[in-house]
């Protein structure tokens, strides 16, 4: 199986070499803007060669790891010159904005729109990890928008990694993840712009930290260039999170200047309920 990747950072990168470790068959090609991401993503391994973009002819399997903003372009120009048994998906975190552009494309039944629901802070060729995406949910968009075959092909991939499969319409993914994870880092990078901005010695700060304020700022490391795109793509569901957020938070100022401590102690009792719903999952995803 010939397997090209395009984007070889934390998510394509650590997909390569899944798929390099159970499948012995695969030859994965990789492809990035990044002069330099290829040569690491060689040096590291995870890639059997660098390639040239209009090697996606000869693929069967075409990965497309690039920001969301970058993504639709990408895809369509593969499209546009791969073969017809050539399946290609996407691993974007917005889901309606691609689905939407590629509606129409000639080739759309090769495409198949998907989100892994695994990441970590990090991004680029030295972030790709080994086993991200065992026990982790893959939400498929539009299934039946692809050919039967090359859904096969996918989901024996996704099967070999070790996650299971969600279907959702583009519309109600993308509304679900503006709550779980991008009023999330939007929430961990204002907490971390109101930190630094207080407390002008970084000394302090590391000296303070502690476990509290390090796991929830934990997402405030994460690349601009990958989230700036997604939240232009999904403004409106993000928007829509923001209000109800900040509203939830000038709820609690007033009851903090009313001293109305009981009531903030129902409002905490009320949300420990996340600890039943989140049992048992390793929160480490985007
Ligand atoms: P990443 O680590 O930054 O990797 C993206 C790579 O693509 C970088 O090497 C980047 O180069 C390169 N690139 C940018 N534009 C390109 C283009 N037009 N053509 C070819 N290569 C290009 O990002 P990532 O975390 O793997 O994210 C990739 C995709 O996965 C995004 O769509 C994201 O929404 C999605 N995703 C991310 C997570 C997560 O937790 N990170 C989880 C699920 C899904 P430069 O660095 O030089 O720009």
């Amino acid at each position: 199986m010939k397997v090209f990747v395009i984007g070889l950072g934390l998510i394509g990168g650590s997909m390569a070499m899944d798929i390099k470790a159970t499948n012995k068959n695969a030859k994965v090609v990789g492809f990035d803007a990044n002069e330099n991401h290829m040569q690491e993503a060689l040096q590291l391994g995870f890639i059997d060669e660098v390639g040239v973009f209009e090697d996606v002819k000869n693929a069967d399997v075409v990965i497309v790891s690039v920001p969301v903003n970058a993504a639709i372009s990408v895809v369509s120009s593969v499209l546009d010159i791969v073969k017809d048994d050539t399946l290609v998906f996407d691993v974007g975190s917005t889901k309606a904005h691609i689905c939407n552009a590629l509606e129409n494309h000639p080739k759309r039944r090769n495409f198949l729109a998907t989100h892994p629901i695994a990441g970590t802070e990090f991004s680029g060729p030295k972030a790709a990890i080994r086993n991200l995406y065992a026990d982790k949910t893959n939400i498929i968009c539009e299934v039946e928008k692809t050919a039967f075959k090359l859904q096969e092909r996918a989901f024996s991939i996704f099967n070999d990694l070790g996650m299971r499969i969600r279907y959702m319409e583009p519309k109600a993914h993308d509304r679900h993840i503006a709550y779980v994870s991008h009023l999330s880092h939007i929430s961990s990078f204002m907490l971390g712009k109101t930190v630094i901005e207080k407390e002008k010695n970084e000394r302090d700060i590391f000296d303070m930290a502690g476990s509290g304020f390090e796991s929830t700022v934990r997402l405030a490391k994460s690349s601009p260039a990958m989230w700036s795109p997604i939240f232009e793509h999904n403004k409106e569901n993000v928007m829509e999170t923001l209000d109800e957020y900040i509203a939830n938070l000038q709820k609690f100022r007033q009851l903090m200047e009313e001293d109305n401590f009981e009531a903030i102690y129902q409002e905490m009792a009320a949300t420990n309920r996340i600890k039943e719903i989140l049992k048992g999952i390793s929160i480490k995803t985007s």
